[in-house]
């Protein structure tokens, strides 16, 4: 007799609390109420997809029935009826309402129908109502009306997606518990061991590749992994991996964030086709796209170089915006192509990346290309040009990041020394001059000493008395280092006296919060 092939998913889906990942404190209170008998009434578990809710609720209910459950034990048996009918989905005091199909009042009036009919066999009638937040006012309304005078023997446990369209009424009711995307490590670990239970070989480059796509959720996670071993004779491989996510090859996506950065938005146009070609899904570009901008915003907050800085904001706000719109269209092509020539444009607009930064690859140059990247440097005044390259040069480029960033006069003044220096030059100046420059923040840029001013007119003041204090800024850092006076952006105050951490600066953190993710490590880019 054979079996009927089960998903990976529904297979290796947790029997018991011990076996769940992650999700600690949430799992170690509902063992707690199960242990004591108080289990409440009405439960909502929210979340993002993935995450365990479904699972967790399903556990709770065959717990709550179990009729050989351990005392002090929170763990179902798995082996009394109750327990093997919850486990092949037949159990009569477990009800399921996927609330995205269902989501009327019809069903709801059904549901408090019988819901004060006792249960079959266990002691509670257990509903989970899948995707809740899908329900109509009316359903809610009904539902509330049980959830108000629930009968001794029902428990309610509502699992949502998006728990902030749950009306308050009934949020009021429930106890919550949210549960937590599963870090990659936690998505690994999980796969490594159901590989190893089904005797698959899995390269680890494959595992942290599904763990990273899957983006936190394990039943995406393991639906991949289910995919990919058909997919396979003996070891999966990360080349497979990447084919089967649609996810490009490292190096080409490298390639591609540093052409358009460099501004040469023909030959990225075509990295890009090449990449879409090659099985590149759109979403999964943008995605590296942005990770790879991300990385490099945190290395120029991390040098306070402000103009790289804003440079690297305005290009990953268009990515976040791209991302947003990549989700909800079904051929987004010209919309990722459009804002990855917007961007490189931009680049070269701002004196960032001369065209010649990338180095040429085999293919003859894309005459595209050519018609849209203006010559660099056109409409940029000097004043404005960052370092050559800065940060910004690709891989191999290794010189100009290293001159870009070192000072050529002198060594790097660290920002405290940097501070006290410039106090000690402003008791150098006589009092007049000192009074307009008191509210300068100084910072170092390359061979440049720029002072900040957060007023216009102490700003344009103290321009006119730029020639009492650049012999004392030369004498201080050295002959090369000229002086920039700079006035502050709006809501910009300048650089502190101490240097903002990199995940402190807002556009990480919108790309946090757009990822919704952490910044788990910062990572020094110099290559
Ligand atoms: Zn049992």
């Amino acid at each position: 007799m054979t079996t009927p092939y089960q998903t990976l998913y529904r297979k290796y889906r947790s029997q018991t609390f011990s076996d769940l990942v992650g999700q600690e404190a949430s799992s170690r209170a509902i063992q707690g109420a199960i242990i004591s008998d108080r289990v409440s009434h009405a439960y909502l578990f929210s979340g993002t997809r993935g995450t365990g809710k479904t699972t967790t609720a399903r556990l709770l209910a065959k717990a709550i029935n179990c009729a050989q459950r351990t005392p002090g034990s929170a763990e179902p048996c798995n082996r009394c009826e109750s327990c093997r009918q919850v486990g092949a989905g037949a159990a009569l005091d477990l009800i399921e309402i996927d609330a995205a199909s269902n989501r009327g009042i019809d069903e709801i009036r059904d549901l408090r129908e019988k819901v004060n009919l006792a249960p079959a066999l266990g002691r509670k009638k257990v509903y989970i109502i899948d995707e809740a937040h899908m329900l109509t006012g009316d359903a809610f309304n009904a539902l509330l009306k049980t959830l108000e005078e629930p009968p001794e023997h029902v428990v309610f446990i509502l699992c949502t997606t998006e728990a902030s369209k749950i009306p308050l009424t009934v949020l009021g009711r429930c106890q919550q518990f949210v549960f937590r995307r599963f870090t990659e490590e936690q998505v690994a670990g999980r796969l490594r061991w159901i590989a190893g239970q089904e005797g698959i070989e899995v390269e680890p480059e494959a595992l942290a590749l599904v763990a990273h796509v899957a983006e936190g959720s394990m039943r995406d996670a393991v639906g991949f992994l289910d995919q990919l071993v058909p997919m396979s004779e003996g070891t999966i491989t990360a080349a497979q991996a990447r084919e089967l996510l649609g996810v490009a090859d490292p190096a080409l996506m490298d390639r591609l964030f540093d052409l358009v950065l460099a501004g040469q938005a023909g030959e990225a146009l075509a990295t890009l086709a090449r990449i879409y070609e090659g099985g590149g899904e759109l979403r999964q570009v943008v995605r590296g796209v942005m990770e790879r901008c991300r990385d490099r915003l945190v290395v120029a907050v991390e040098r306070r170089d402000a103009g790289l800085r804003a440079r690297l904001s305005a290009a990953l706000e268009s990515l976040l915006h791209l991302d947003g719109e990549v989700r909800r269209h079904a051929e987004p092509r010209f919309l990722v192509e459009a804002t990855l020539v917007r961007i490189a444009v931009e680049a070269v607009g701002a004196g960032l990346g001369p065209p010649a930064a990338v180095p040429t690859p085999p293919a003859k140059p894309s005459p595209v290309g050519a018609g849209l990247a203006p010559p660099a440097h056109v409409s940029t005044p000097p004043a404005e040009t960052p370092p050559a390259g800065a940060g910004l040069a690709p891989p191999a480029d290794a010189q100009a990041v290293g001159a870009g960033l070192a000072p050529p006069a002198g060594e790097p003044v660290p920002a405290g020394d940097l501070v006290e220096g410039w106090q000690r030059l402003l008791g150098q100046l006589p009092p007049k001059v000192k009074g307009l420059f008191r509210e300068a923040r100084p910072d170092r840029e390359g061979s440049k000493l720029v002072l900040w001013f957060r007023y216009g007119f102490h700003h344009q003041n103290a321009q006119e008395h730029a020639g009492d204090v650049q012999p004392l800024v030369q004498g201080w850092l050295g002959e090369a280092v000229s002086l920039e006076f700079r006035l502050s952006e709006a809501g910009e105050q300048g650089p502190t006296s101490r240097p903002p951490a990199p995940e402190e600066h807002p556009f990480v953190q919108a790309a946090v919060r757009k990822l919704e993710g952490k910044v788990t490590r910062v990572r020094e880019i110099s290559r």
